[in-house]
């Protein structure tokens, strides 16, 4: 249903439940932790690091249906560790990443075969999802097709030159950090990602490096995405000292 379809439903009287699909990212080799186990799999207080956006997603309000990207025959055993730690209700599917983060987007995107309107990417590698973060996105991506959880930068930002000499310092009150979930209308981002994977080689050739999702739609559509405030509690763990402040934070958030 369209969204002016939906809201004159809603106008009506009648209950709308958008179908809202999280692409749950775990495919990485997580090269920069420098640990013997993959990153999705270390533990945090006794739980794996990627249970714990699987399960804030399994009790959202928003999110209807999971597909997990796992790394390749990795599916079966991330799904039964799911199933242990009470995810399994929303799980459709777990299919294999690709070589790059955007690869692995793009097989998530298409094992989609069930009704969905809005698709909300997220990077396993942050733990601390929060509901309230969903619905501000779910809220925004009915508004505008495609937003992003990002937080105002508190530091400034240089913009340097190959040399690291600093070339321009944008006003910081238009600087943003941005994090995952990352949330469009699931045409808009299929459609993207589709062209991004036919003009892969041309933008390798022009040095265009892909590193999220809403970059996708920028540069193959054009798209206007939003920002809506995620958190700063939403860190990354992306190398070994991210893991005692994310600890911290998953204590403070009451996880275990
Ligand atoms: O490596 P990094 O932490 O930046 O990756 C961000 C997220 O993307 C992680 O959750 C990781 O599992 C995922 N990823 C993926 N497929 C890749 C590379 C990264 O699903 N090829």
């Amino acid at each position: 249903m369209t969204n002016i379809g939906k809201q004159s439903a809603e106008r009506c009287g009648a209950q709308v439940q958008d179908r809202c699909t999280a692409v749950l990212l775990a495919a990485g080799t997580g090269l920069r932790m420098h640990s013997d186990t993959y990153k999705q799999y270390i533990r945090l207080r006794g739980i794996p690091l990627f249970v714990y956006a699987a399960r804030t997603m399994e009790k959202s309000s928003v999110i209807t249906d999971i597909v997990v990207v796992t790394l390749a025959g990795e599916e079966e055993n991330v799904l039964e560790i799911l199933r242990r730690f009470g995810v399994e209700k929303k799980v459709r599917r777990a299919v294999a990443g690709g070589a790059e983060r955007h690869l692995s987007v793009w097989n998530g995107l298409q094992a989609i075969d069930w009704p969905c309107d809005y698709v909300f990417v997220h990077d396993s590698a942050r733990p601390l999802l929060d509901e309230p973060t969903l619905v501000r996105l779910y809220e925004k991506v009915r508004e505008c097709g495609a937003c992003v959880a990002a937080v105002p930068a508190k530091d400034t930002i240089k913009i340097t030159d190959a040399e690291g000499v600093v070339v321009q310092t944008p006003a910081r009150s238009c600087v943003w950090i941005v994090q995952t979930p990352q949330v469009f209308d699931r045409e808009l981002i299929t459609k993207a990602h589709a062209l991004m994977v036919e003009q892969l080689e041309d933008l390798t050739a022009r040095g265009i490096r892909i590193t999220d999702d809403a970059m996708v739609a920028e540069l193959m559509l054009g798209t206007r995405v939003h920002t809506v405030m995620g958190s700063y509690m939403n860190i990354k763990v992306t190398t070994p000292d991210d893991l005692p402040l994310t600890e911290a934070f998953l204590s403070q958030a009451g996880e275990n």
